[in-house]
């Protein structure tokens, strides 16, 4: 495959932007490809290459790139302005969407990003609760703030440290871990931090480590621990929010949380997020109440008219579609292992796959860091000459579409089948 466009916009771009990107996961060894345009289920890149894509701009792209309902409500919105700092009736609208799908968001506020969404709804569940710390789960991810930037102490220290340089041990020292999937251990913090601690932070199933589900019955006792130690649960569901129901993972899985984060699906493809829970809660949120938030390009026209567009196309598309592409995709992956004689997991739920080079199903971080993500690297190159683009990274989620044709994800399966042969 011809790269070399991509190749010399590269070196020109990492000489101006760290990594020649604007966000670390899009980079790659060598050099990333750079696209062109994008349509239904394909990316075109600046050399002219065709790709099935799997990566979705990392998830927003339910209904693949370009759909057309959002493409008009975009240029019909661009036309009559697309920020005007002051409330529209877009936004009242997708309130109204939002609380028919997620019951237990009776208030909302609309942000700029999945980022934005928990780092607020952080800040509301100690406004609320009057407590600093807060549990999140290993390997669970809530975007690029110092709260959430954390892994595990050193030695027997309960308390965590920072994750990235820049963030303050003090910021961090505020966030408890526990392995994703271990009741006890959200259960022994919250009993040994006996009324300290104002919320537990989950990703229902987690995706940003590859895809990983909630063993039966730890989402509803998650619920029940929270409940009895008066910390609020909120649930992250910036990537599982419309993508794997309409109501999100707490739909889903029947489990309702005190607050909620979206974003992703939500936009349509454009910048969002939000956070929202019962209206108690929310009614703490500036102006009404002492947490404060805001955002000049919040609830903005062009996200909203994108993200009511592709949220009324889901509503009357459903998930069935992709439920069952979910299926076939996962299914002929684990044949196509089982073949090559390969010990490797098949992970997801949805129309979220992975392939886990790992040789033991995938219940926490653990699991999923004992991977080999060189090989998966490998993997990776050798699909992208086969014209499949599957995010660059063993610790991400494939997500299909509504524009995924059952000929595209024979392809698919075929460029795995020869991709895996090549990397033996
Ligand atoms: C992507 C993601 C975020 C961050 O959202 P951004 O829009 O990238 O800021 C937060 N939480 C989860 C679960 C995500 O997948």
């Amino acid at each position: 495959m011809n790269r070399s466009r991509s190749q010399e916009l590269y070196e020109r771009s990492r000489r101006l932007m760290p990594g020649g990107v604007s966000s670390p996961v899009r980079a790659f060894e060598p050099y990333p490809s750079f696209i062109q345009r994008a349509s239904g289920s394909r990316l075109y890149d600046v050399d002219g290459n065709e790709l099935i894509d799997y990566c979705m701009g990392f998830g927003p792209h339910i209904l693949g790139h370009a759909h057309s309902a959002v493409v008009k409500a975009v240029q019909q919105q661009a036309e009559r302005g697309t920020l005007y700092g002051a409330p529209t009736e877009l936004e009242l609208r997708m309130a109204e969407t939002v609380r028919r799908c997620f019951p237990s968001m009776e208030m909302m506020r609309f942000v700029s990003s999945g980022t934005e969404a928990t780092m607020h709804a952080l800040r509301l569940a100690r406004g609320v609760t009057g407590r600093k710390l807060i549990v999140k789960m290993k390997g669970g991810f809530h975007g690029a703030h110092d709260s959430v930037l954390v892994k595990a102490g050193s030695g027997a220290a309960t308390h965590s440290a920072p994750d990235s340089a820049g963030v303050p041990e003090e910021a961090a020292s505020n966030t408890l871990l526990a392995p994703y999937n271990d009741i006890e251990a959200v259960e022994s913090l919250l009993l040994s931090n006996k009324g300290r601690v104002a919320a537990v932070i989950v990703e229902p199933v987690l995706g940003n480590i590859g895809p990983v589900e909630p063993d039966e019955g730890y989402l509803p006792r998650l619920r029940e621990v929270t409940e009895e130690h008066g910390a609020l649960l909120i649930f992250d569901e910036v990537i599982t929010g419309f993508r794997l129901s309409m109501g999100g993972a707490q739909s889903r899985f029947n489990v309702r949380p005190d607050i909620t984060t979206l974003g992703k699906v939500l936009g349509g493809g454009l910048p969002i997020g939000a956070f929202g829970a019962r209206a108690e809660i929310m009614e703490k949120v500036s102006p009404l109440g002492p947490v404060y938030q805001a955002g000049t390009f919040a609830g903005n026209p062009l996200s909203m008219a994108a993200g009511l567009a592709a949220l009324k196309e889901l509503g009357s598309v459903g998930h069935e579609g992709l439920e069952r592409k979910g299926q076939v995709m996962r299914s002929q992956l684990a044949a196509l292992l089982r073949e090559h004689r390969l010990p490797f997991q098949v992970a997801g739920v949805g129309s979220m796959f992975q392939i886990f080079m790992v040789d033991r199903p995938v219940r926490d971080h653990r699991d999923a860091m004992a991977a080999d993500a060189k090989r998966f690297m490998r993997l990776f190159h050798a699909l992208l000459e086969r014209g499949v683009y599957i995010p660059p990274s063993q610790y991400e989620t494939c997500f299909l579409s509504t524009a995924h044709s059952d000929e595209d994800i024979n392809r698919t399966v075929n460029a795995y089948d020869e991709a895996l042969e090549a990397i033996q």
